[in-house]
């Protein structure tokens, strides 16, 4: 069983047998379901997971036959095993695939790539909105904006924004998204830790429509464990993308999430004794969302869709304006752009070898300057420490296929620096060898 990581690095998952007989037939069990007593062989866990969801399904009323479910998908395990739950489950069901392309290098390409995969595996058919077909800009372009060390947040709007887009374009009553059971415990603890409860009340598994036109939206994988999630999809066969957004790299680290796996070791039923804590004592003390007054909306100015906003522009419309003043979003040079620039402009540049060392003393780049690949991930003050004289200078990365280089410019210019890629190295190494 084989998954893809970043377009290129295939990744092999091969489950060892345990020494135990299927806890539910005569089979060799292969694995464990988190949390639980049981050893199962193949068949059997992949029924397990099918039957936890559908208990979710039908105990929450999440849709009914003849509604109309689109499942947003990501690319990753998560949505690629709802979609599979989902078809294997309700073969007649009127679903279907939506998938955003928000113009992330390095990123969305190869998830788009997963998803028609597993939409044409599936049969189901796929909804495709581009950002850069839309609206000309890219959710990257955004680090030349005020909001260069919150893209997230800038992403999360255009998100809902074009979600509830789909919805209208389709004509959906349900939308199912893959959050499971460490996505929402992580949530629910950091909610719960910042005092806001409003988010925390929203963070049940059926959500009702606000306002007409709006969709339910559910989570069928809400209480499935993401470790048994990642062997759902493989041990199905599903193609999925496991590269990450390189924004969300460059997050602060998983703490919750981590912290969960950590109590594991403790009490294996940790996570599943917090989901019910949550769901049966909180969640009911929280006051249930109100459906918003449609006479609190106005058409926005430049796009038409509803919007609060008193200044008659929708949030999305906003934000998306801010990259109107920017002329130059160039955060790339291809091998031959570069050269014919750098001849020009020698005395400003600096290049920088992100490979590993025994590459670069191989061979580099003339005047190259050798960083070690794992300053990508340093603490803020190390890594902007490493680069601070060198802010006048326009500041060029290279690595082995551009995408770790990318995650250097990117964290750079979230610190205001001039740093540029190079998209296709190869060839400016191929050059001077
Ligand atoms: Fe968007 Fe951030 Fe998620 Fe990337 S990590 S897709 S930028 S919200
Ligand atoms: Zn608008």
């Amino acid at each position: 069983m084989k998954y893809i990581k970043c377009g290129a690095e295939v990744f092999e998952f091969k489950p060892k047998p345990l020494f135990k007989t299927c806890s539910y037939c005569e089979e060799r069990a292969i694995l464990r379901p988190e949390g639980t007593s049981l050893y199962l062989c193949k068949d059997c866990f992949l029924k397990f997971c099918e039957k936890r969801v559908n208990e979710n399904i039908i105990k929450y009323k999440m849709f009914s036959e003849g509604e109309r479910v689109g499942v947003f998908l990501s690319g990753g395990k998560d949505s690629a095993t709802l979609l599979a739950i989902l078809k294997k489950l309700f073969p007649t069901q009127n679903i279907i695939g939506i998938y955003l392309n928000l113009g992330i290098r390095y990123y969305s390409e190869y998830a788009q790539s997963a998803v028609e995969e597993l939409c044409k595996k599936l049969e189901v058919p796929l909804h495709i909105i581009d950002l850069v077909e839309r609206e000309g800009v890219r959710i990257d372009d955004f680090v030349f904006t005020s909001f260069k060390d919150k893209v997230c947040s800038v992403c999360g709007v255009i998100k809902r924004y074009y979600f509830t887009k789909a919805v209208k374009e389709l004509n959906l009553d349900v939308i199912a998204t893959g959050h499971h059971l460490d996505d929402t415990l992580s949530t629910m603890l950091s909610l719960f830790f910042n005092g806001d409860f409003i988010s925390l009340s929203r963070l049940r598994p059926v959500l009702p429509p606000l306002h007409a036109g709006q969709a339910k939206k559910v989570k069928p994988l809400f209480s499935l464990p993401e470790l048994d999630i990642f062997h759902y999809a493989v041990l199905s066969d599903l193609p999925i993308e496991g590269c990450s957004c390189p924004h969300g790299e460059l997050t602060p680290a998983k703490f919750w999430k981590s912290w969960l796996n950590d109590m594991l070791k403790e009490d294996k039923t940790f996570k599943f004794r917090l989901l019910s804590i949550f769901m049966k004592k909180l969640l009911p003390l929280l006051p249930k969302e109100e459906p918003e007054k449609e006479d609190g909306f106005y058409p926005c100015q430049v796009c038409g869709e509803p919007t609060p906003s008193k200044s008659h522009i929708c949030v999305k419309c906003r934000r998306v304006s801010l990259l109107q003043k920017v002329e130059d979003k160039r955060l790339e040079w291809t091998a031959e752009e570069f050269l014919t620039y750098y001849s020009q402009n020698r005395d400003k540049i600096l290049v920088f070898d992100v490979r590993e060392k025994e590459d670069y003393e191989k061979g580099t780049f003339p005047s190259a300057i050798w960083v070690d690949p794992n300053l990508v991930s340093a603490e803020e003050k190390d890594f902007f420490k490493h680069f601070k004289n060198y802010r006048r200078k326009e500041l060029i990365f290279l690595c082995y296929s551009g995408r770790l280089s990318y995650l250097f410019v990117l964290r750079l210019r979230k610190l205001g620096f001039n740093a540029y890629n190079i998209k296709n190295p190869e060839k400016l190494l191929q050059k001077i060898d």
